[in-house]
């Protein structure tokens, strides 16, 4: 399963907000199997999250989008969603039912736009807050307030699946650059990707989706590489 993630909001193109919903979600989609093919980071503009919402949802199984859920005029995020798709936002009922049985809100607290979400989508419950999401054919709508999004990624977290990955470690001192020939043959070997990480010692990332394969890939190179740590 191919996934795309789209984190919306003019704070962290700007560097004042790190993208760690980005990270957490690449590493529970990762572990699950999943492979995600995109992180694009859009500001808060209904046409950019349109833009990249309508191209990633044809290309890609599945597309996660963060950030620009709430109220203010700031947050777009459900607009730019229902522009990708060429629906308006409209009130559900499923969220006034929602923030008034669980949440303790009545309709007449809440400003209309709290219960919009774009025509043919599924509210998705928000734990933590009184934003929802939303599901709309194959893109998920999730907050940008970590512990929110991370509650409301847990209710959906069973549609993502895929083949689980192998990955074994191997570390050296020898410099990058020495150890290309190793890299590029150990791959024609065997069916394995390898990334190469420089820091103090180069961590060779071995990763395959045949746990014997990823074993023998791994026994190639610590045979083969200076193994004495830096
Ligand atoms: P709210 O209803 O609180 O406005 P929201 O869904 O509209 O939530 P944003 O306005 O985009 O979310 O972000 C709210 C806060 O969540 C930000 O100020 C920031 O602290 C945090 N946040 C947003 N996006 C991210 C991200 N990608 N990584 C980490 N933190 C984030
Ligand atoms: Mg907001």
């Amino acid at each position: 399963m191919e996934v795309a993630l789209v984190t919306v909001g003019d704070e962290i193109l700007s560097g004042e907000t790190t993208n760690t919903n980005a990270a957490w979600l690449g590493q529970r989609l990762r572990e699950s199997g999943v492979s995600v093919e995109r992180m694009t980071v859009v500001p808060d503009r209904i046409a950019d999250i349109a833009r990249v919402v309508n191209e990633y949802q044809a290309a890609y199984d599945a597309v996660i989008v963060t950030g620009g859920l709430g109220p203010t005029p700031d947050d777009v995020t459900m607009q730019g969603v229902a522009a990708a798709y060429g629906t308006e936002l409209e009130a559900d009922a499923a969220v006034s039912e929602w923030l008034e049985s669980e949440k303790g809100y009545s309709n007449d607290d809440l400003a209309p736009e709290t219960t919009h979400i774009p025509e043919r989508a599924t509210m998705l419950k928000n734990p933590e807050g009184v934003a929802p999401g939303c599901v709309i054919d194959n893109t998920y709508v999730l907050p940008g307030v970590p512990a929110e999004m991370q509650g409301m990624f847990d209710q959906v977290a069973d549609d993502f699946s895929g083949d689980p990955w192998y990955v074994e470690t191997v570390c050296t001192p020898e410099p990058e650059s020495h150890l290309l020939d190793r890299i590029t043959e150990v791959q024609k070997q065997y069916d394995v990707t390898v990334g190469s990480y420089p820091g103090k010692n180069v961590r060779l990332r071995i990763e395959g989706t045949d746990p014997d394969i990823v074993e023998d890939a791994a026994s190639w190179l610590r045979e083969r590489v200076d193994l004495t740590q830096a």
